[in-house]
């Protein structure tokens, strides 16, 4: 490896001439507004929705059904990376306008991914919030690409990269001027098999300590399986969350993506009012 991009000299450079990103006094937070909230405030934030955006009445239903439980932003695939390219890909931009008219009739805030630099454009007639994916979380044209955008940037962390790498690609959103960056741990893969990857619940009071940008946790790709979402979902929010990014599916095992970590909306009700508690115990609001 390059010395120069030893771990050690990344953090010497912060040293010297902070980042960006780096918090420089303990109450410096980025608060970012969301529909009608604010995250990176006192309050947790639910953001959550299917995997995929399947059909344009299923995602009014859920809207609906969301938004009543407290829900801030629906989340939704209209562009998918799938491993397999036989996979559904994703409806595309017919889905980006069902999620339009969604917010219109919702009032919810929109969060989708973009995985196209030459994109940017497009999502910003559509949606309010632009996720990059772990699998582009080091695609630095795309990077640099949404760092133009006036739309926050919910940037995902790379399922083998270290915290530094995800602050370092959080940087180059921020160099170019875009200051609303939302991160988000996903779990990363470890040798660990019982789960699909491993929640690193370290990150979130490493990430509080390093940067002033708001956290998201999202436990359904960090266990991958709907058994598991709620119990990392109380961890998260009592290590330090301020939001929750959750797959949520009025029937999971018909899901085009990600069935098997998907929760219902009877799972979601229930797992709203756990971490009520949770927040309450950590001096924080739903
Ligand atoms: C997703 O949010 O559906 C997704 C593809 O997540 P990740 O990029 O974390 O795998
Ligand atoms: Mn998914």
């Amino acid at each position: 490896m390059n010395n120069y991009e030893t771990q050690d000299n990344v953090e010497k450079t912060t040293a010297q001439s902070p980042y960006l990103y780096s918090r420089k006094s303990d109450n410096q937070q980025t608060t970012i507004s969301l529909g009608s909230k604010v995250l990176g405030s006192e309050k947790v934030l639910f953001l959550a929705g299917p995997c995929s955006v399947e059909s344009k009445q299923q995602m009014i239903d859920i809207a609906y059904e969301l938004k009543e439980m407290g829900v801030t932003a629906l989340r939704g695939g209209a562009y998918k990376p799938r491993t397999s390219p036989y996979s559904f890909q994703g409806h595309g931009e017919k889905a980006l306008e069902w999620l339009a008219e969604v917010r219109e009739k919702t009032g919810l805030a929109i969060v989708t991914e973009i995985m196209d630099p030459h994109l940017v454009p497009l999502f910003e007639q559509y949606v309010d919030v632009l996720q990059i994916g772990s699998r582009n979380m080091q695609n630095f044209v795309l990077l640099k690409s949404v760092g133009k955008s006036k739309l926050p940037v919910l940037l995902k962390r790379g399922m083998s990269s270290t915290i530094q790498e995800f602050l370092l690609a959080s940087e180059y959103v921020l160099s170019q001027g875009n200051p609303n960056v939302i991160l988000c741990e996903r779990g990363i893969r470890t040798f660990e098999n019982a789960t699909r990857n491993t929640f690193d619940i370290n990150a979130i009071p490493v990430l509080r300590e390093k940067t002033h940008l708001p956290i998201l946790a999202d436990p359904s790709h960090g266990t991958g399986n709907s058994k598991y979402v709620l119990a990392v979902s109380r961890g998260a929010v009592a290590a330090g969350a301020d939001g929750l990014l959750i797959e949520v599916h009025a029937s999971p095992e018909e899901a085009l993506s990600d069935g098997d970590q998907s929760i219902t909306p009877q799972e979601f009700r229930k797992l709203v009012e756990e971490i009520g508690s949770i927040a309450h115990a950590v001096n924080r609001t739903i």
